[in-house]
């Protein structure tokens, strides 16, 4: 499926979650069945036959990827999450904002020595996010083996914080 297609289903929605954020909605995206399946195709294609062992998705709209593509890869799923949601003994890791910090977490057996992780996400914004957690899944042993993402706004540079990561993204934005 053409890359404007998928441009076609991600709704720009002004001003949320706060003032002066332009959001990237991909749920008209995810309603098209065709449309879901081929973003699927186009985020695993660069890693298809890369030995992945495990897929870490990060809350929340990385679990709606991420498993998916943990199925198709043959490999497992790994919930990365805000602090305070997973079970079981975490290990954490926490990332500047604009305003103060925030932390992601991983359960500290979800992933060893030995695992290849892809890391997925819906939009690679700052960097921010998938700096943690590159930082976290190496921190457990585990190799990453890439970051991938739906969108890339390009704008606000997040590769320039992931250059010894490679970076998959299916839709980049120049602008806002
Ligand atoms: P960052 O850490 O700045 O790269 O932000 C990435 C995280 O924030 C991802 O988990 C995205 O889901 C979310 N995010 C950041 N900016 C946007 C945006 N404009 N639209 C939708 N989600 C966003």
């Amino acid at each position: 499926m053409a890359v404007e297609r998928f441009r076609a289903l991600v709704r720009d929605v002004p001003d949320f979650p706060e003032p002066g954020i332009l959001f990237k909605d991909i749920t008209p995206l995810l309603a098209d069945a065709g449309a879901f399946r081929s973003a699927l195709d186009a985020l695993s294609a660069p890693f298809d036959d890369d030995g992945i062992t495990a897929v870490v998705g990060i809350e929340a709209r990385g679990f709606i990827f991420g498993s998916p593509l943990a199925n198709r890869l043959s490999a497992s799923f790994v919930p990365m999450r805000k602090p305070g949601k997973l079970p079981w003994r975490v290990a954490a890791k926490e990332y500047e904002l604009e305003y103060g910090t925030d932390a992601l977490e991983m359960h500290e057996d979800a992933v060893h020595g030995g695992d290849r992780v892809l890391i997925v996400d819906d939009v690679l914004a700052t960097g921010g996010t998938a700096r943690a957690a590159v930082d976290l899944v190496r921190g457990l042993g585990a190799a990453v083996a890439g970051v991938t993402v739906l969108i890339e706004l390009g704008f606000l540079d997040g590769r320039s914080k992931l250059q010894d990561v490679t970076v998959h993204s299916v839709l980049h934005y120049d602008g806002t």
